[in-house]
């Protein structure tokens, strides 16, 4: 990316950040109704599953122009967790209809395209965000310190501009196989975790190697009492590759929960935790979450070793 991308890029984030998306992203958009909220994961049963009172844990992270990100959990009204910022109304029900209203289909090429193609979605606008608030960050960082040499601030923004920039070209992919109803263009992997309580709901996107920036959607989420299902989801084309990276997640071992906990602390941004399974947490594992949490903030190649490390019971 060079310097003028960069500058395009924050300044097309400024715009559509300032509170919500004020344009409609519908893929062929003339679209000129504005965007409202909604949820980015399945439908409100799925958030039914992990709320207590009307409420679910969620992380929530603030760039203060500190070193460090603050990361703090919240309980969060479970009408707001997750949301969508995007699309106009019209635009939402159209093309969101068939998971909203339907009961999930692992068999169904078309809800799992829609659940990945959300997840892009939601991650165009979280990842914009969190560009502008790292700048923002770096901006009074620089202010106060005028030093030469390039701050963690400013790597990190440098980052998060990239980040975004590399999903907003992903998004256009997928919003051309949408067009097309080219759903096989996307491969998914699932796995249904039997004999497993509702504990967390995942929507993310994130690189799976650094090296070719493979992108890779993960979304998690209870469709039962007593079952989950992880959906991995990338491009046909990269198949190959990405498989070497998540065989060891797909197949069930003792060591499956675990690796697929660390993989969602070092790498997903936007997670909804059961409010009846956080209330079981010892202050311990709470500590300990948040403190990986935060260490793969800064460096997601980090190792996470620590017992508590489990997203699931
Ligand atoms: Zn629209």
């Amino acid at each position: 990316m060079n310097d003028q991308q960069k500058s395009e890029m924050l300044d097309f984030m400024a715009k559509s950040t300032s509170g919500t998306f004020e344009k409609c992203l519908f893929p062929k958009s003339l679209c000129e109704n504005k965007s409202v909220n909604s949820h980015s994961n399945l439908n409100t049963n799925t958030l039914d599953l992990l709320a207590k009172n009307a409420h679910v844990t969620m992380m929530k992270v603030k760039y203060n122009g500190a070193r460090k990100p603050v990361v703090t959990f919240k309980p969060v009204a479970s009408t707001l967790a997750l949301p969508l910022q995007g699309l106009c109304s019209q635009h939402n029900t159209d093309i969101f209809n068939e998971i909203d209203s339907n009961d999930f289909d692992p068999t169904s090429e078309a809800q799992l395209f829609l659940i990945f193609y959300r997840t892009i979605l939601t991650q165009l606008h979280v990842n914009m965000d969190n560009a502008i608030k790292m700048q923002t960050a770096y901006q009074i960082q620089a202010e106060q310190n005028q030093s030469d040499e390039p701050s963690q601030s400013n790597l990190d923004e440098n980052f998060a501009v990239i980040k975004a920039f590399d999903i907003s070209e992903f998004k256009g992919k997928l919003d051309a196989y949408y067009l097309k109803d080219a759903f096989s263009e996307v491969t998914h992997k699932i796995v249904i975790l039997e004999n497993q309580k509702p504990t967390i709901c995942v929507s993310s996107l994130f690189y799976m190697d650094d090296i070719n920036n493979y992108l890779v959607g993960l979304n998690i989420f209870p469709i039962a009492g007593n079952k989950t299902v992880v959906i991995f989801s990338f491009e046909k084309k990269d198949a190959l590759a990405i498989s070497l990276y998540i065989d060891s997640y797909i197949e069930k071992t003792d060591k499956q929960t675990s690796l697929l906990s660390k993989l969602v602390i070092s790498n997903c941004e936007n997670f909804v935790i059961s409010q009846s399974y956080f209330s079981s947490w010892s202050l311990g594992k709470k500590n300990a979450i948040l403190k990986s949490y935060v260490a793969t903030l800064m460096n997601p190649e980090v190792e996470l070793n620590n017992k508590h490390i489990n997203l699931f019971v």
